[in-house]
């Protein structure tokens, strides 16, 4: 058994659901460029293929020979021209029509035509190809499956579009919904569904990350998985939702599973004791569908920075910032930060949220101790944090984890007049609110789409050093 899913973002599934349903009424049709990324699932153990749109490509004037309501015929040359072009960027070649009678399966014409393209590609980028085949028939997200060969083909087990909005459409898990039977007076039951059928990563089970899990195990997610290196200390239980004193000592990631085994909901957690960046923890971040940024740490920050532009996987990234007088305990700033990480909007680094040094000093404390604390030690000025701890206060780590996760649930539902908000900074000594802007220089990760679902690359998220 494998798994196989597709990943569109919603501006390439808005461009294609114009182009393959047209005004006209006859079906229209279209090509993408996909990447195609290999995991091993975090929860099913089974190899996980995911296809991650990289780019659409319209057809030419000549490129439809006829169309109707119910059909679809395409030139061949448009179709080679495409194939030379998925050879030169390693990507899979991608065929999506439209149904505008909104019939909802393939047609024995579509089983034929696309059989025939899935020869095509074969002959000519050789039998490793695969050809993703999608379909609209209507407003909802499409339905497909790829072409393994040209007599086999498999239905996508998940299909979801990313950005602005976070859609899926995934063969629901047989679920008990009684108890979200008052949050569907809400959102109704399309909301219980989805969200039983996506796969959610919280990167950090500190203060911000306990309390996150617990929202996300209480809307309703079934499958979440836990990354965290720390072991529960005394001074966290001022904040730790999951922890008790007994639970001093027991590392971060299992005092949060229990927890939310407690809840006898049927949530699937899965864990890993670590750091973000370990080689050994990439692909459990590969199978997840949306991730929770819930770290103090800037280096993994950095990574999860670069991980949602080319995975599109959305990062929800939180943050807290409190600062006192210097000479006594009086807050003068608490701000509670939540910035979502998607093609589209600006990341990190552009917001000044992640410091690169900061990001090296991590590092550096993470692989090499000793020599941490020696450059340490001599004053140099590379080294200027740690040890020294940082205020936290409960209201704030609970407050900044109900904000993202509430950003979550609009980009899955769309239930907020205002929109979604990619940047988000609540002034809680002010009862204020500001939604800062990026700083206008040039990014190479979230102004630049060179990354932008490029997926496996050699280094892992092309960083170096
Ligand atoms: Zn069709
Ligand atoms: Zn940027």
């Amino acid at each position: 058994m494998s798994l196989c899913a597709v990943t569109l973002l919603d501006d390439h599934a808005a461009q294609l659901r114009q182009l393959v349903l047209p005004k006209h009424g006859r079906e229209g049709a279209a090509y993408v460029l996909f990447r195609r990324v290999r995991a091993t699932d975090a929860w099913e153990s089974v190899p996980l293929i995911r296809y991650l749109s990289r780019e659409v490509v319209p057809l030419d004037s000549q490129g439809i020979l006829s169309s109707s309501r119910n059909h679809v015929t395409t030139d061949n040359d448009g179709y080679v021209r495409l194939l030379q072009r998925a050879a030169q960027t390693d990507c899979a070649p991608g065929f999506v029509h439209g149904h505008p009678s909104g019939f909802d399966r393939f047609s024995q014409r579509d089983d034929a035509n696309e059989a025939a393209l899935t020869q095509l590609a074969q002959n000519r980028n050789g039998e490793d190809v695969h050809l993703v085949s999608l379909v609209f028939a209507g407003d909802t997200v499409p339905f497909g499956r790829v072409w393994t060969t040209p007599d086999s083909n498999t239905t996508f087990d998940a299909i979801s579009t990313v950005g602005q909005q976070i859609r899926l459409h995934a063969r629901c898990p047989d679920i008990s919904r009684a108890a979200f039977h008052r949050q569907e007076l809400a959102f109704g039951p399309a909301l219980t569904r989805t969200l039983a059928s996506l796969r959610v990563g919280v990167v950090g089970c500190g203060a911000t990350g306990t309390a996150t899990v617990m929202l996300l195990a209480r809307l309703g997610v079934r499958r979440l998985l836990l990354i965290d290196n720390d072991t529960v200390e005394t001074t966290n239980l001022n904040r730790l939702l999951a922890a008790s004193a007994s639970d001093v000592g027991e590392p971060k990631i299992d005092v949060t599973r229990a927890m939310v085994e407690r809840m006898d909901l049927g949530v699937a957690v899965q864990t890993y004791k670590g750091w973000v960046g370990d080689a050994a923890v990439r692909d459990r971040l590969k199978s997840c569908d949306v991730l929770f940024g819930c770290t103090d740490d800037h280096d993994g920050r950095a990574l999860l920075n670069r991980f949602a532009y080319f995975y599109l996987v959305p990062v929800f990234d939180m943050g807290i910032r409190i600062n006192v007088a210097p000479d006594r305990a009086a807050v003068t700033h608490a701000d509670a930060r939540v910035t979502v990480l998607i093609p589209g909007a600006r990341c990190l680094l552009c917001h000044g949220v992640v410091n690169p040094v900061q990001a090296r000093e991590d590092d550096l404390l993470r692989r090499d101790p000793e020599e941490y604390a020696r450059r340490r030690a001599e004053g140099e000025a590379y080294i200027r944090g740690g040890g020294v701890p940082n205020p936290a206060v409960v209201t704030f780590t609970t407050g900044v984890a109900c904000m993202a996760v509430d950003e979550f649930v609009h980009r899955l539902t769309n239930y907020r007049h205002s929109g979604p908000i990619d940047h988000r900074v609540s002034k809680y000594h002010l009862s204020d609110e500001r939604r800062p802007g990026a700083d206008s220089g040039p990014c190479p990760i979230c102004l630049d789409s060179e990354y932008w679902g490029l997926g496996d690359t050699e280094p892992f998220l092309d960083r170096v050093g």
